[in-house]
């Protein structure tokens, strides 16, 4: 960064956060602000900071860090030197400057949401193998990650669980971002199947319907073998997905449950019967080893992850493919969008269409009970618990899905014009979009276009907003002598009458002064 520019940054921090007895920061307070703000102290983006406070003030062994930290403060270079690789983050995080500005709210709510689901008591553990099979029903675990990297996690988000066919989006997204759009499209369709996920079938051009299927999902592993690393071995081909996989995952766990991986290859006919009818069908790139392929597949199924590391993948999908924790380009931007594209259309087995439908996001389960839900451009949920429907999805996870969705303005379509909603939208909203939404009012004032003005007051823009010199939309008609316009905002949205520019002007005289003098005797009756 720009030595000067830093400087000026670190110093507003400073005089912000300062003591004006002792002229000293404590860091406690700037830790504070970074817990409110929801980013983890541990996020690996201030990993720089947190060692240079360590080291600076040499913490004593045995003392607990955060107590360690909230006795600490620190002189104005001091306070530089720490911050100094770190800034951009802090600045980010002291302005709010985050995707979801009031976190403690949203968190509270969405802990309300996760206890309500916490009761509901249906769907059956998977069974078709015992390691599956042996998980309590009463595990219950759900984490957020924002693009920003805000994290909240709640229940049982360390327990490791394997990732199944939540595995499906991320081979299929490193086989897009390996080979593009036509080097995969060649051997996987796009289209939703409306058939069971591990049903014996193909498209009408002889290709597995979708990579979110089981067939689909075999293909993106030949993929990986035989088209992206053709001259490697085998270990080096696992190594490469595992590798992906933890980048995606920003470092958080990824590991391998051997004894799924076994009980999978041992109970898999049907994927065995898939494979082989895919064979026979000469889908596969040429020289597939259709035993490898398949090796390959049930260890992506056999990854083991926690309700936390899954939901970073998903916010690196949420993202364009950077990992919000660690900053790395993982995935390219297409890859993830086409990614999300068929999330939204086929993830969700034969519920994809009703999911898209009531919820409007795209998501992914597998059949451990996790579901991983994408908020493209704000944050990934991964829920998890294990049981799951008739159709293979975690009960407890859709409710959680239906009632996030029932509170926020989530769901893709719920910002149509004209469509009036009482939802809450906890994003943060762009000084553009802002500006956007007061532009567009003001020249319906200006032209006297009341069925926009109508349009602007039904979304629930503030008709009382005002523009820098402190005109507003109704200064704005009058001045034009646009009667319907000032009637209109007068009477059905009953904005003040006589609101003063920074002139001091109000709205009546602004009418008078352009000579719409009817306009100007009209304001008579409401300023009585
Ligand atoms: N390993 C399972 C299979 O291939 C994964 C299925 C799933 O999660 N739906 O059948």
């Amino acid at each position: 960064m720009d030595i000067s520019y830093g400087k000026s940054i670190a110093e507003t921090l400073f005089n912000l956060y300062k003591n004006n007895d002792t002229n000293m920061v404590n860091m406690g307070d700037i830790f504070a602000m970074i817990d409110n703000s929801g980013v983890r102290r541990s996020d690996p983006r201030l990993s720089t900071f947190l060692g240079k406070i360590t080291e600076n003030f040499g913490q004593p062994a045995g003392e607990d860090l955060n107590s360690f930290i909230s006795n600490l403060n620190a002189d104005e270079e001091t306070f530089y030197k720490l911050l100094d690789d770190n800034l951009v983050l802090l600045y980010q995080i002291i302005r709010n400057d985050v995707v979801i500005p009031d976190w403690a709210s949203f968190t509270e709510q969405v802990t309300e949401m996760f206890n309500k689901c916490k009761t509901n008591q249906g769907g059956e553990v998977a069974s078709y193998i015992p390691q599956l099979a042996a998980y309590d029903p009463d595990l219950w675990g759900m984490s957020i990650c924002t693009i920003d990297g805000q994290r909240f996690s709640l229940g049982d988000v360390n327990t490791k669980f394997t990732i199944q066919s939540c595995s499906k989006p991320f081979t299929y997204a490193i086989c897009l971002s390996e080979l593009g759009n036509e080097g995969v499209h060649k051997y996987i369709g796009q289209e939703p199947s409306g058939r069971n996920f591990n049903d014996l079938s193909l498209d009408p051009s002889n290709k597995p319907h979708n990579p979110m299927l089981n067939a689909g999902a075999i293909m993106s592993s030949a993929l990986i073998l035989q088209n992206i690393l053709p001259r490697e071995g085998v270990a080096a081909k696992y190594e490469f997905l595992l590798k992906y996989m933890t980048r995606m995952a920003g470092n958080e766990v990824i590991g391998f449950n051997n004894s799924v991986f076994l009980s999978e290859r041992e109970n898999a006919y049907r994927n065995f019967a898939m494979a082989y009818y895919m064979q026979e069908n000469k889908c596969f790139p040429e020289g597939t080893d259709i035993h490898d392929c398949l090796d390959l597949y049930f260890q992506s199924c056999s990854l083991e992850v926690t309700s936390e590391s899954l939901s970073v993948l998903g916010a690196t999908l949420a993202n364009g493919g950077i990992c919000p924790i660690t900053g790395e380009n993982v995935l390219n931007p297409c890859a993830v969008r086409d990614t999300l594209s068929l999330m939204y259309s086929c993830g969700m087995y034969n519920y994809s269409g009703q999911f898209a439908f009531k919820v409007g996001l795209p998501a992914k389960s597998g059949v451990s009970g996790c579901v991983l839900l994408v908020i493209p451009n704000v944050m990934a949920i991964s829920l998890w618990s294990p049981p799951i429907d008739s159709i293979g999805n975690s009960v407890r996870a859709l409710q959680f899905c239906e009632e996030l969705v029932n509170v926020y303005s989530f769901h893709r379509f719920e910002n149509l014009n004209n469509l009036v909603t009482q939802k809450i939208d906890p994003r943060r909203q762009s000084y553009e979009e802002k500006t956007h939404g007061s532009l567009t009012l003001f020249f319906a004032a200006i032209t006297g276009d009341v069925s926009s003005l109508n349009r602007h007051h039904l979304q629930g823009v503030d008709m009382t907003i005002c523009d820098y010199d402190g005109r507003t939309a109704l200064h704005l008609a009058a001045a034009e002598g646009r009667m319907h316009a000032v009637k209109f905002l007068l009477e059905t949205c009953r904005v003040p009458p006589s609101p003063q520019d920074r002139w001091g002007h109000t709205p009546q005289e602004e009418a008078f002064r352009f000579k719409h003098d009817e306009v100007g005797r009209f304001f008579d009756n409401h300023l009585k």
